[in-house]
């Protein structure tokens, strides 16, 4: 804001985040001659992920390691700071040409996007928006995922254990999990969803009963690992305990070389419960479990390999009163959002359990008839002689907030290449002796050239 005054731009904040805090945006005037051209938005958010925790406050140690900059001990804050360093030289820097450009800074980006979500839907003019956010400086990033969030609830009903059952716990572990957006489009089990449909199919052949079963700790993340608490008839075990291995063997080839691997143990070790669920809650929680989305359920019609739309069975919890799960969905169409979320809704319906959805937002759908992209994919070619990467992220970004409220805007995602962002670098960083080491980091020469990319986006779009 005081950069903005000392130079008399227009200048205004927003209040999203308390009373003298919020998003900023810029006006800066177009270069002479080039005062008709559209009005191009640039936007950046102004957190970084400050880590380690107890560096936060401390001024950064910056490494030059031949041409790739870090900061040893720390992380480089590139995310977001260098799209803050390009948007600061556009308002200072005469020199370069461009139309009348707003320069939208939000807040919290890293920590819920809460400064979009605040955004206000008429503050900005612009019709094109150009966001420096992506971290791949050969691809385009044209669309994001939205999401929602659905809890189901289940009643349960017990009873005391009859006797002649013994306890055993199963295990499922060595599953890959992952991120739940960025790596949903590999074909990864849930290890819980497995073990669901395991005790699902084997209610048939064994005398056995549910007494607790659990996976997840966080919406994003695959789980990778369950367990399940049953009580077997006691002449059952040993043919319980082969079944087992038979499954273990099963889903290792259903699964191939994504999942190569993942364990189906047992303990025997277990205090005996004091409860079990009746046949009919344990054949509704299973059911449940077994129909609930998971995984990928559709592909981009736009964008080859791009999942469009997934589900991932987070977490599920249970005691002796109630069963919880949640679920998190993800889509780059509000329809298709719609579809997956009415899914789970219909099948807490079908065994009788409550539901609630929260936190939705709007995803980004890719537009490949955006004239930006076309404007930004020749700018490419004419400066490095190849097409860039197009491509659509199957998680959040800014975009998608801020598309929801400017309908009509044409956006892009691009920045330069960072590695490892939000990973520190490990303290007393050895230049030439620690490169392979990971840490958050840019390679300075390709930094420029991403600037004469910007740079020619600009002039090409004033044109
Ligand atoms: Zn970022």
């Amino acid at each position: 804001m005081g950069l903005a005054k000392d130079l008399g731009l227009n200048a205004e904040m927003d209040r999203a985040g308390g009373h003298d805090f919020g998003n900023i945006v810029v006006k800066v005037p177009a270069s002479p001659g080039y005062e008709q051209a559209p009005i191009v938005i640039i936007q950046s958010h102004l957190d970084i992920v400050a880590l380690p925790e107890e560096r936060k406050n401390e001024p950064l140690e910056l490494i030059l390691d031949g041409t790739i900059l870090r900061a040893s001990g720390s992380t480089l804050g590139a995310d977001n700071g260098v799209a803050i360093a390009i948007v600061l030289t556009l308002m200072t820097e005469k020199e370069i040409v461009h139309g009348p450009l707003e320069l939208l800074f939000t807040i919290d980006e890293e920590t819920g996007m809460t400064g979009a979500h605040a955004l206000s839907d008429s503050v900005l003019s612009g019709k094109y928006l150009i966001n420096i956010d992506s971290e791949e400086e050969d691809v385009l990033t044209v669309g994001c995922a939205g999401g929602n969030r659905t809890y189901i609830n289940m009643r349960l009903v017990t009873e005391s254990p009859a006797a002649g059952y013994t306890p055993i716990r199963l295990i499922a572990s060595g599953f890959k999990g992952g991120h739940s957006g960025m790596e949903i489009n590999r074909g990864r089990a849930n290890a819980g969803q497995l073990l669901a449909r395991l005790l699902f199919v084997e209610r048939g052949n064994f005398n056995f009963r549910l007494v607790e079963l659990g996976w997840g700790t966080v919406d994003n993340a695959i789980p990778s690992e369950a367990f399940a608490v049953v009580m077997v008839k006691i002449e059952q075990l040993a043919d319980l305990k082969s079944a087992l291995k038979r499954w273990e063997e099963s889903f290792r080839k259903e699964y191939g070389s994504v999942e190569t691997n993942l364990e189906i143990t047992f303990e025997e070790d277990v205090n005996p419960p004091d409860y079990v669920l009746t046949q009919v809650s344990m054949t509704n929680t299973l059911a449940l479990l077994v129909s609930l989305p998971h995984g990928a359920a559709k592909m981009s019609p736009d964008i080859p390999g791009l999942v469009e739309t997934s589900s991932n069975l987070a977490v599920v919890k249970m005691d002796q009163r109630e069963l919880s799960i949640s679920i998190s969905q993800r889509s780059s169409t509000d329809p298709s959002l719609d579809w997956i979320v009415s899914k789970c809704e219909a099948c807490a319906i079908l065994v009788g359990a409550n539901w609630e959805h929260s936190s939705r937002y709007s995803g980004w759908q890719p537009n490949m008839q955006s004239k930006l992209l076309e404007v930004c994919e020749r700018s490419y070619k004419s400066l490095f002689g190849k097409s860039p990467g197009v491509s659509a992220l199957h998680a959040g970004l800014e975009c998608g907030l801020i598309g929801a409220k400017y309908p009509d805007m044409d956006m892009i995602s691009i920045g330069p290449t960072i590695w490892d962002a939000h990973t520190p670098t490990k303290a007393g960083f050895r230049p030439g002796v620690d490169s392979g080491v990971k840490g958050e980091r840019m390679d300075t020469a390709r930094m420029s050239d991403f600037w004469k990319f910007v740079q020619a986006v600009l002039k090409n779009l004033a044109e």
